[in-house]
C-alpha cells in the first residue's frame, strides 16, 4: 500500500511532556503496568519465594505510534492461517526431525546443543508413547512484524519471527493501550494532533483472549479441579504480565494456577506411573494431596540459561512425559525455531502444510516473508568464506536458534562474525556451526517516525538523574507489532486436528532506531500502542 505515515511525534512543550510523563507513570503504577525492580544490594533477589515489596512502572511510550489501518487488519487476518500452519508443523515429526534433529544432514540439533537436547528429549518421550497419553498441544503464539518500505516507497508488513514459546506482554500491552486511552480522555493530548483521538486506538482485550486459550486446554483435559502450572524463571521481573493471566483465569474461569521454577519442580513434581497425571506438591499445605496439573504454561525453558545442569533438562522432560497439555510441547517449541521460519520460505513448503488454504491467503502470507537462507548454504567447500553473505552483509541479520533477544548479529558486525565461524569450523568439528544460523534480509522501516520513551530510573538514581529523565527521551523509533493467537490441536482419533484457534490480541514494542534488538525485558524497547491511520 502507498498511504504515507504522518510526521511524528507531534510537538509537545517540555511542560506538557513532563505533565504527560507524570500522568502516565502514575496511571501505570496504579494499574499494574509494572515490573519488579532490579535486584539491589538491600534487595538482593526477586526470587519467587520472597514476597515482592515494590514495583516500578514498565518502560512506556508517552504517545501511541501511527500505523496503517489496513496493514494492522491484514496482520490480524493472517493470524488464523499462521495458527494453523504452526500447529501442523508441530505435528509433522518427519519435517521437524529433518530440520531440527540431530540425525539428519540438515538438522540444526547436530550443531546447536540446546536445540539438540530438546530434540533428543522429544524423541525419547515420543518413543515411549508420551503423545499417546496426551495427544493435544496448546500454542499461545505471537507473530511479530515490522513495517517495511520497499524501494518504490510502498509500505507493507514483514514478519520478524513467529514465537511459539513464552510469548509475553499480552496483558501489559492491553494496559498500555488503556493508558493511552486514559491520556486522550484526561488531557486530549493537549490537542497536539487530531490523530490522537481514541476512535483511532484499536481495542485491546489480549488478556481475555490468551486466557481463553489456556482455559480451552484446561477444559479439554477434563478435570475441573486440576490446576494450570506456570513454569517461571526464578528471577523473573516481568511477573505482573503473568499474574494478570492468573487473575483472569481465576476470576473469569474459576481455574487456579500454581507457579513453579524448574528448580522447584525437580523436587516437587512427579508423574503418576499408572495414570501419567502430573502431580505437584502442595507447598501451601504440605499435608494435602499433591495438585493435579491440567496444562503446563511455559514462561521459562526457552533459553539454555534456564538449564544450568543436565538435570534441569530431565525435569523438563518429566513434564513432557505427563498427560498434562503443554503450552508448548517440545515439538511445538522446536517448530518456533528460526530455521523452520527459513524453511517455510522455500518453494512449495507452505503448500505442503496448507493445501486447503486458498491461493490468495497463501500469497498474502508469503508476502510477509523477507528473504532468508540457511547460512551453511553459502559456505564454499574449500574456504568456508560465505561469499554471498559477505557481499550483502549490510542488508542482512544473522540469527541463531535462540529466543529472548540479544542473540543476533547485524550488518557491519557480520564479516568479523563470519571470520570467527570459519575459524571454528576449519579447526574442530567436521559439521559447520553455520548450519545453526539463518541469514535474513533487513526489514527497512519507514523513517521520520519518533516518540517519547520513558523508562523507570535505575535504583539508586540521584535526584539530578531523575530530573534529567523528565518528559522521557525523544527519539526516532522502530515499532514492532505482535499479533497474538492460540491454537489447541493434536492427533484426534489418529487425525491431525485443530480443536480451536483464535486471533486474540496485539502488542507494540517501540525501540530507538539506533538499537538493533527489540526486547522490552532486555531493556531495548518500551511498550507502546497504535494510532490507526
Ligand atoms: P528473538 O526471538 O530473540 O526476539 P528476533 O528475530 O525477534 O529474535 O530478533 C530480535 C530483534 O531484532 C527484533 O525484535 C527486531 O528488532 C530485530 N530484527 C530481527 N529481524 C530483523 C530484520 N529482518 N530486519 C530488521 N530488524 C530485525
Ligand atoms: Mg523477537
Ligand atoms: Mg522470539
Amino acid at each position: 500500500m502507498s498511504a504515507s505515515l504522518p510526521s511524528w511525534p507531534p510537538t509537545l512543550t517540555s511542560l506538557q511532556r513532563e505533565e504527560l510523563h507524570k500522568s502516565a507513570t502514575t496511571w501505570a503504577l496504579s494499574h499494574g503496568l509494572c515490573y519488579l525492580p532490579p535486584s539491589t544490594s538491600d534487595r538482593p533477589s526477586n526470587s519467587t519465594s520472597s514476597p515482592p515489596v515494590a514495583t516500578i512502572h514498565a518502560p512506556i511510550s508517552l504517545i501511541p505510534t501511527p500505523f496503517p489501518r489496513s496493514l494492522f487488519h491484514s496482520a490480524q487476518s493472517l493470524q488464523s492461517v499462521y495458527n494453523t500452519l504452526y500447529s501442523r508443523v508441530a505435528l509433522d515429526t518427519e519435517f521437524l526431525d529433518r530440520y531440527m534433529g540431530c540425525e539428519s544432514e540438515e538438522g540444526v540439533g547436530k550443531v546447536d546443543s540446546f536445540t539438540g537436547k530438546l530434540w533428543q528429549g522429544w524423541k525419547t518421550v515420543r518413543e515411549e508413547g508420551g503423545y499417546e497419553r496426551q495427544s493435544l498441544h496448546l500454542g499461545l503464539f505471537r507473530s511479530d512484524y515490522l513495517l517495511h518500505t520497499s524501494p518504490d516507497q510502498a509500505l507493507s508488513i514483514k514478519q520478524v519471527e513467529f514465537n511459539t514459546i513464552s510469548s509475553s506482554f499480552g496483558p501489559l500491552s492491553e494496559r498500555i493501550a488503556a493508558l493511552h486511552r486514559h491520556l486522550a480522555a484526561s488531557c486530549s493530548y493537549y490537542d497536539i494532533s487530531p490523530l490522537l483521538n481514541d476512535d483511532r486506538f484499536p481495542e485491546n482485550e489480549t488478556t481475555k483472549g490468551l486466557v481463553q486459550g489456556l482455559a480451552s486446554a484446561h477444559g479439554a483435559y477434563g478435570v475441573p479441579s486440576a490446576r494450570i502450572l506456570f513454569v517461571v524463571q526464578s528471577k523473573e521481573r516481568n511477573m505482573f504480565d503473568q499474574k494478570w493471566l492468573e487473575y483472569e483465569l481465576l476470576e473469569r474461569h474459576s481455574i487456579k494456577v500454581i507457579r513453579r521454577s524448574l528448580d522447584e519442580l525437580a523436587t516437587q513434581a512427579c508423574v503418576d506411573p499408572n495414570t501419567y497425571s502430573l502431580l505437584v506438591s502442595n507447598t501451601d499445605s504440605p499435608n494435602s494431596p499433591p495438585i493435579e496439573i491440567s496444562t503446563i504454561y511455559f514462561r521459562a525453558c526457552y533459553t539454555p540459561n534456564d538449564f544450568p545442569t543436565l538435570s534441569h533438562y530431565e525435569t523438563r522432560f518429566l513434564l513432557e512425559r505427563s498427560r498434562a497439555i503443554k503450552c508448548p510441547s517440545l515439538p511445538l517449541q522446536l517448530a518456533g525455531g528460526k530455521k523452520i521460519q527459513e524453511v517455510l520460505t522455500r518453494p512449495g513448503v507452505l503448500e505442503q502444510f496448507l493445501p486447503d488454504v486458498g491461493h490468495d491467503s497463501l500469497e498474502q502470507l508469503r508476502a510477509t516473508f523477507m528473504g532468508m537462507y540457511s547460512l551453511d548454504l553459502d559456505e564454499t567447500n574449500d574456504s568456508s568464506s560465505f561469499p554471498k553473505t559477505r557481499a550483502n552483509h549490510l542488508n542482512l541479520v544473522l540469527k541463531p536458534q535462540r529466543e529472548g533477544g540479544g542473540n543476533n548479529v547485524y550488518k557491519e558486525d557480520i564479516p568479523a562474525f563470519l571470520d570467527s565461524l570459519s575459524a571454528v569450523s576449519s579447526s574442530s568439528s567436521p559439521v559447520s556451526e553455520s548450519k545453526a544460523w539463518i541469514a535474513m534480509e533487513i526489514i527497512h522501516t519507514p523513517p521520520g517516525i519518533g516518540g517519547y520513551l520513558v523508562r523507570s530510573p535505575p535504583p539508586g538514581s540521584s535526584q539530578e538523574e531523575i530530573e534529567a529523565g523528565k518528559g522521557g527521551a525523544q527519539a526516532e523509533i522502530i515499532s514492532e507489532l505482535g499479533i497474538f493467537g492460540y491454537s489447541l490441536f493434536g492427533l484426534v482419533e489418529g487425525k491431525k486436528t485443530i480443536k480451536g484457534e483464535e486471533t486474540v490480541g496485539w502488542l507494540v514494542r517501540t525501540k530507538g532506531k539506533e538499537s538493533n534488538e527489540g526486547g522490552v525485558a532486555t531493556g531495548f524497547s518500551v511498550l507502546d500502542s497504535l494510532v490507526l491511520i
